[in-house]
């Protein structure tokens, strides 16, 4: 990366974490201020260039790709302010989620929500809507309450409750396509434990009372091994910092996550793209090893996992109180096309929001994702899918693959065109879009 911003031809190759990308940018930018950040947007407007912000490279959707100018704001990342009263804090926008735990945990504070890893920037993660588990809580984008970013003129907008605050439901959430963001400011709450329990469970008395198990507890989420009649449920439960804490050993997260959860699973989806007659066998001999096991330890440590084993994914927002049925449908389809699938099903849940583009907007949501490993053809067991969530008013998950474009996406979001509105204002000559956000956008 340079800092630069004269127009230097890049000769490196970008490539994102599901590998469903791969680009050689004009050039790769890595500003150090948000002055730098402006002069590179409008360096960029006079070479006829388009600029995305690449933060983790962590979607699976080309949302991220970057034709023109790839901008990493992994030097405008740490705490730039906090207000204690209002328990808000302000980072820079390249931070990552990890170093955003880091840098809470000594104030006493920590996210509300969390999804399953924590490895991407916090600008990438609000702005595909990533989410965790759990009816009562809202995803990531739903935390924001102020930001400050670099318009297609590049110019600073402030975005909070004093400054333009009808706009923070859009920028909040706005797939990179309203502005770069320098700032994000997110309400924070007092830091807190998790207590985890994870066992397996009969996957057909989880789907009879699906809704009623995730209403009644804080984070309830499960994996499915198709071929299987085992749900993997987890439930983590909120508790007062330090109440009786039984983190994992060393020994026992490296055992289970590093070479049971990971290692593992490399192998025996080695084995099942090798010989897919073997994916049956092998799944239910992965749910005999998966046990119950049950912790607690600091909120972040909880949430986040490591996934070692690349794949792709293909999520689903559809209305909570449908999961069950839906899940039922995605069984059903696997047997009748007799596919081989090595790679779980994870279903998970959050509260409704307000946000413009958000899969839980106005809706209390039931999230269905559905994976294959690398290597593996997606295509028609992701369409399929696809079909049966679009029945069920389905809206796709920004950062991850799916088909779906404006013309059909304006009915599951009510406020598309006055996005749309909002995003020609902001960057006119269209510098921060690229043919993933026109086809989603229109
Ligand atoms: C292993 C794995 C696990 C995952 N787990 C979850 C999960 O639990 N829950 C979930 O909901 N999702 C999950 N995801 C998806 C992931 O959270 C999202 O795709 C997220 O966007 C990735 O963040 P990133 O920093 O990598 O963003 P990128 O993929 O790099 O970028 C995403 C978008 O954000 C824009 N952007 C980035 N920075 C800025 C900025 N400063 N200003 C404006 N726009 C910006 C980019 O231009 C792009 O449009 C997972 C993905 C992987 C690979």
């Amino acid at each position: 990366m340079t800092t630069s911003t004269s127009p230097v031809t890049s000769t490196t190759t970008w490539q994102n974490w599901g590998r469903t990308v791969r680009v050689q940018p004009v050039r790769m930018v890595s500003p150090g201020s948000v002055d730098e950040v402006c002069a590179v947007v409008r360096s960029a407007a006079a070479d006829g260039l388009g600029v995305k912000v690449v933060g983790a490279g962590h979607s699976f959707s080309p949302i991220a790709e970057a034709e023109g100018v790839l901008l990493s704001l992994d030097r405008l990342s740490g705490l730039i302010r906090m207000d204690r009263e209002t328990r808000t804090v302000t980072f820079g926008a390249g931070t990552r989620l990890h170093e955003v735990s880091a840098l809470l945990e000594p104030l006493g504070l920590g996210m509300e929500n969390l999804g399953d890893i924590d490895t991407q920037s916090l600008a990438g993660a609000i702005s595909t809507g990533t989410h965790g588990t759990g009816l009562r809580f809202r995803g990531l984008a739903a935390q924001v309450t102020g930001a400050v970013l670099v318009t297609g003129h590049g110019e600073l907008l402030r975005i909070d409750a004093d400054h333009r605050p009808e706009l923070l439901s859009a920028v909040a959430l706005g797939l990179g396509a309203l502005g770069i963001l320098v700032e994000v400011t997110i309400a924070c709450v007092d830091a807190f434990d998790l207590r985890a329990v994870e066992k397996p469970e009969p996957l057909d008395a989880v789907l009879e009372s699906l809704h009623e198990r995730a209403s009644a507890v804080d984070h309830f989420e499960f994996f499915w091994f198709p071929h299987t009649r085992t749900a993997l449920t987890k439930v983590n439960t909120r508790v007062p910092v330090g109440e009786g804490r039984t983190p994992l050993t060393r020994g026992r997260r490296w055992f289970d996550d590093t070479l049971m959860a990971n290692g593992m699973f490399r192998m025996t989806c080695g084995i099942g793209r090798a010989v897919p007659a073997s994916v049956p066998w092998l799944n239910r001999a992965a749910e005999r090893l998966t046990g119950d096991r049950s912790h607690s330890d600091a909120s972040s440590k909880v949430f986040a996992t490591r996934r070692t084993v690349r794949f792709r994914e293909m999520e689903y927002a559809i209305p909570a109180d449908q999961a069950a049925e839906a899940l039922r449908e995605v069984r059903d389809l696997i047997e009748r096309e007799r596919w081989r699938i090595s790679f779980p099903v994870e279903v998970r849940f959050a509260a409704a929001d307000e946000l413009w583009l958000s899969t839980a907007s106005g809706r209390e949501t039931a999230y269905i994702a559905v994976h294959r490993v690398i290597g593996e053809d997606v295509g028609p067991y992701f369409r399929a899918v696809e079909d049966i969530m679009r029945a069920r008013g389905g809206r796709p998950h920004w950062g991850k693959m799916h088909t779906r474009e404006a013309s059909d996406l304006s009915g599951q979001y009510p406020k598309l065109a006055e996005f749309r509105t909002l995003r020609e204002e902001l960057d006119p000559e269209g510098s921060f879009l690229n043919p993933y956000l026109r086809r989603v956008l229109g």
